[in-house]
């Protein structure tokens, strides 16, 4: 694609970095029949393809309209289209410049700019989050009211279980994630004991701060990397370099492994970040070598787009879970979203709502007793449509193993 970018619309590093994006695209339009927004709604500007010539004329007239703003805060960052594209298009790359590009110019309404500020701002304050799960996880103890949570969220804390020691092999930090921690505590606590059982020694990292995930995507590129330069230096000094970071929660795992796009070369922290990015894992990744024992269980497999497209895991969470005995019903359609994508289903509940419906659809074809995923975002966007269980996978795998294991007349095993 030729280009003639206004050098005065954007920084030197994002016009060389855009310019190289936009030329390497050759319109084929392979990445147009997979992308979520376009199936919806059929209009090519919804579409990736539509939406790369939308930031190009923006880019070279320099100027920013309402229309071209509609169409790129519908886009949900699932990357389904740079899994379909033969050129190795960056389109995430380029819609995060746009992105960046469009808040610098304040062109959005007042009252857009401010429910976005509050939206950066609230999810960013962890008593905030852990004051809000904790009032639901309250209001939801009393009989009748857990149905009109606009979540499911889990009401009980699981406890430390008894497991039988094994010798530790391995070592990792985890990340326990900012909304999944106050959300739901038990997946963290599961894939302590799921790690523990397969003789992984578990470490927290102290002083956890946000990836950066939620003020990047929303196009507030500064506080975004002051995010990820804080939660950088932090795990430097979390523990012995090589030793595995994992993260459960494939949306901010998707934005570590991502981390050296944001630190080029010249950044003082661009040695660093390809060090950290290379040793970040999600934690079915610790899975793919061994299996958990478990009681069978009929149950869906949802794959969020950060697992399949972000971090090239897509079958991974079906593959543990079948190893271990569990009857994987479904698995939904594959490049597909669920609608959450971060933020996206507060700014775009109608868009998400449908995308909702189309994915539990899929999901509940063969009535599976559980959903799982791999998302805190996806889990509580699920969740809020339907009444079938929706967990992290970690924590079902926990569950069925500690079951297995306390059934009548069973010795307690170790998990492999
Ligand atoms: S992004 Fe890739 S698949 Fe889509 S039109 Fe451009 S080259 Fe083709
Ligand atoms: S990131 Fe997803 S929604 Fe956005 S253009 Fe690509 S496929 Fe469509």
């Amino acid at each position: 694609m030729k280009t003639n970018l206004d050098p005065n619309f954007l920084s030197p590093g994002d016009l060389a970095r855009a310019d190289t994006i936009l030329r390497s695209c050759v319109h084929c339009g392979f990445c147009t029949d997979g992308c979520p927004t376009y199936q919806l709604l059929g209009d090519e500007n919804d579409s990736p393809r539509g939406r790369i010539y939308l930031i190009k004329d923006m880019f070279e007239t320099g100027q920013v309209d309402a229309a071209q703003i509609t169409h790129l805060d519908r886009c949900l960052s699932c990357r389904n289209c740079e899994t379909n594209c033969p050129s190795g298009v960056a389109y995430t790359d380029l819609l995060d410049i746009a992105r960046g590009a469009i808040e610098q110019q304040q062109t959005r309404a007042l009252t857009s700019r401010l429910g976005r500020w509050l939206l950066r701002r609230g999810l960013a304050l962890p008593g905030l989050l852990h004051a809000a799960f904790g009032a639901a996880r309250q209001i939801g103890r009393w009989p009748g009211l857990a149905k009109f949570l606009p979540v499911q969220i889990s009401l009980s804390r699981a406890s430390r279980s008894m497991v039988i020691p094994r010798p530790t092999t391995k070592q990792v930090l985890l990340l326990a994630g900012c909304v999944q921690k106050a959300a739901t505590p038990n997946v963290n606590l599961a894939v302590e004991q799921l790690l523990g059982v397969s003789g992984i020694k578990v470490t927290r990292v102290a002083k956890e701060s946000c990836c950066g995930a939620l003020n990047y995507h929303l196009g507030d590129h500064a506080a975004g990397l002051a995010d990820m330069r804080r939660l950088l230096h932090t795990l430097a000094e979390a523990g012995p370099d090589g030793v595995p970071i994992v993260s459960s929660a494939s949306g901010c795992g998707v934005t570590l492994k991502d981390y050296p796009s944001h630190f080029p070369v010249g950044d003082p922290d661009h040695e660093l970040a390809s060090r950290i990015a290379s040793r970040i894992v999600d934690v079915v990744e610790l899975f793919d070598d061994h299996s958990i024992n478990a009681a069978p269980i009929r149950v869906a497999v949802h794959t969020p787009c950060t697992l399949s497209s972000g971090q090239q895991l897509g079958t991974n969470v079906a593959d543990v879970l079948t190893r271990a005995g569990i009857d994987v019903t479904a698995t939904g359609p594959q490049l597909a979203c669920c609608g959450s994508a971060g933020t996206y289903s507060v700014l775009q509940p109608k868009l998400a709502t449908a995308l909702q419906a189309k994915m539990i659809t899929a999901l509940t074809t063969h009535a599976p007793e559980a959903i799982v995923t791999a998302n805190i975002g996806c889990q509580m966007h699920l969740g809020a449509g339907t009444k079938v269980p929706v967990l992290h996978w970690a924590e079902l795998l926990w569950r069925q193993h500690e079951a297995l294991n306390s059934a009548p007349g069973r010795a307690p095993q170790p998990g492999l």
